[in-house]
């Protein structure tokens, strides 16, 4: 669909990434609505504006876990809904997003074509072609997919119309032939879905994370690993906001934890907290020690 794709360049010459707000990446579910995209072959199976949907939604989800405290994702669709594409690209640019990552399904005339394609606009933009690189790498290697490679369009009126774009990350990935047997099967597949999304995923992180200097949040290993209770030591409640930084809680030597409550009856809206302990007898031996030395009235408390 390249028609498209020309569009879409010519109006990324405007975009931005801005110091250190949260970089903004667009995820554009190709189709929707009245434009189906390619058809499915199979019956029953999904037509591509459903199965670019599908994959585009697991896409935004890895990369708000892993990647939200500094990526905002933005979806140029949600729903089965047709969108022209000028609207996509202008809701892209109003909102000055970083990158553009275009989500699609190939077809071939050919039965037997089959595997990934990322699309990117200019051989000379170093950063689409490093993206797109990655997540090809990905696909070959993480995915196990028949990897085609990065793709340009070489004819010339498309290369003058995007001539002056060589900033702006913009591409376009085919994450499969509906065409092939096995691999409309594969898009079709929430297992399938799963493992674009996550190489597609994957690229991405490999390449902001160098560009952008980000550390990687790991939500899974960041909760705790022993499901229960936890024991915390309260030293003080307040009916405003106490300062971390003053001497008495540095004196403890710990992090504070300060927790907002609201919804009560009481005037102490503010409470501050030492420790995390699942092991009680740990947690009492630090409430001993603060009570000895700092905070005499501290006291345990369990959350569940
Ligand atoms: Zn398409």
């Amino acid at each position: 669909m390249f028609k498209y794709l020309i569009l879409l360049f010519l109006s990324f010459t405007t975009l931005n990434f801005i110091g250190q707000e949260k970089i903004i990446v667009v995820i554009d579910a190709g189709h929707g609505g009245k434009d189906p995209g390619n058809l499915n072959k199979t019956k029953g199976l999904m037509v591509e504006k459903d199965l670019n949907l599908a994959i585009s939604k697991k896409l935004g989800n890895y990369i708000t876990e892993y990647l939200g405290h500094r990526v905002k994702v933005v979806y140029s669709r949600t729903t089965d809904v047709f969108i022209p594409l000028e609207e996509r690209v202008a809701k892209a640019n109003k909102m000055n997003a970083a990158y553009f990552i275009s989500i699609h399904c190939n077809a071939s005339d050919n039965p037997a074509v089959h595997g990934t394609e990322t699309h990117i606009h200019n051989i000379k933009s170093k950063t689409s072609r490093e993206l797109g690189l990655q997540i090809e790498k990905q696909f070959k290697n993480r995915a196990g997919r028949n990897s085609r490679g990065l793709k340009l369009k070489t004819d010339r009126t498309f290369n003058l119309l995007v001539l002056k774009d060589s900033k702006m990350p913009a591409i376009l990935v085919e994450t499969g032939f509906m065409t092939n047997k096995s691999e409309e099967a594969y898009l079709n597949s929430d297992r399938g879905q799963d493992l674009i999304a996550s190489a597609i995923f994957r690229g991405f992180r490999d390449y902001i994370r160098i560009k952008h200097n980000i550390v990687m949040q790991n939500p899974r290993t960041s909760k705790p690993a022993v499901k229960g209770p936890v024991y915390k030591i309260q030293i003080m409640a307040s009916t405003g906001p106490v300062s971390l930084k003053n001497p008495s809680f540095k004196a403890i030597g710990k992090p504070i934890e300060e927790m907002k409550i609201t919804n009560s009856t009481s005037p102490y809206n503010f409470k501050y907290y030492v420790g995390n302990f699942s092991d009680k007898r740990e947690a009492k031996k630090l409430l001993r020690e603060i009570q000895l030395t700092s905070f005499k009235d501290a006291y345990l408390v369990k959350f569940d």
